[in-house]
């Protein structure tokens, strides 16, 4: 079969540095000593792979003990989980993303300058849930809300959006929270351009082939947002983790398929699948 690949896939800078901090938080504390509030990153196999070299993981930071480290994984975490931890005297390691770390700034600001602050974002996520904690009252909205009853009538709004989020849909719903009487709006863009970029690489690609496969994390936000947009493209798509889930049905009748990957999808995943499809 012939594979084509997405000129930009895999692998961010956010991505990269929080596994790096991981690796070097536990060769400095020792395995087992180091535990994540949470995986690292959405990327099972990744995660697993941590976990054989000696972080331990948690949902809960009541359980980590005070002889551990805590790593605060690259989705970042509200001001009170940091202070809870502070006030238990726990060591903390910080693996937020930069960009992640710059949104949460922003919503602090845009509630210090007065403004009521909305956030486009899955309200599930945990980089929304710890961004959210910045100020207090923040309206998440995603497409399933209803902004006649969810947006509080304020005269000032101060809009972000969660990172991994497509530019063309932040637009579309500022589009219609504008249909609204506010007075002013301040967007300030926090999406990702790294995001942005394999978002336009894997449309491009699902223009010009018959099936297209997205890898990474079933809980991956990018990677779901990319898979939404190929099958937008008009093009069959399937988003799995790796070669194991592939089904030969998925290639029956395509003569040519695209690949491409999650921010968290580490290359060898990548290699992996595309030399098996190749074999086909
Ligand atoms: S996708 Fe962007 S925001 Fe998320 S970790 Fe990577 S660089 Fe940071």
């Amino acid at each position: 079969m012939e594979v084509r690949l997405a000129t930009a896939r895999g692998f961010c800078f956010g991505v990269e540095a929080a596994i790096e901090q991981a690796e070097q938080a536990v060769r400095e504390h020792g395995a087992g000593h180091v535990v994540a509030l949470g995986p690292v990153i959405h990327n099972e196999q990744l995660v697993r792979k941590l976990q054989q070299a000696g972080l331990n993981q948690s949902g809960d930071l009541d359980s980590i003990e005070p002889d551990q480290v805590l790593l605060i994984r690259s989705h970042g975490a509200g001001p009170e989980t940091l202070e809870r931890a502070r006030a238990r005297g726990l060591r903390v390691v910080d693996a937020t993303c930069v960009l992640v770390k710059r949104a949460q700034t922003v919503v602090r600001q845009l509630h210090e300058e007065g403004y009521h602050v909305v956030m486009i974002g899955n309200a599930d996520h945990p980089e929304v849930r710890g961004v959210i904690g910045y100020a207090p009252g923040v309206t998440v909205i995603d497409h399933t809300t209803d902004l006649e009853t969810a947006l509080p009538y304020r005269e000032r709004l101060g809009i972000v959006a969660q990172t991994t989020h497509s530019p063309a849909y932040v637009a579309e719903v500022i589009a219609k929270i504008l249909q609204r009487p506010y007075r002013e709006l301040k967007i300030v863009n926090t999406l990702c351009l790294e995001v942005t970029r394999r978002q336009e690489a894997a449309m491009a690609l699902a223009r010009e082939v018959d099936v297209m496969f997205v890898l990474g994390g079933l809980h991956s936000a990018n990677t779901r947002e990319m898979a939404r947009l190929c099958t937008a493209a008009g093009c069959e798509t399937h988003h799995i983790e790796t070669w194991a889930q592939f089904e030969p049905r998925m290639a029956a009748g395509k003569k040519v398929a695209g690949v491409t990957a999650g921010a968290s999808t580490p290359e060898w995943v990548i290699d992996e699948f595309v030399r098996n499809l190749q074999a086909i």
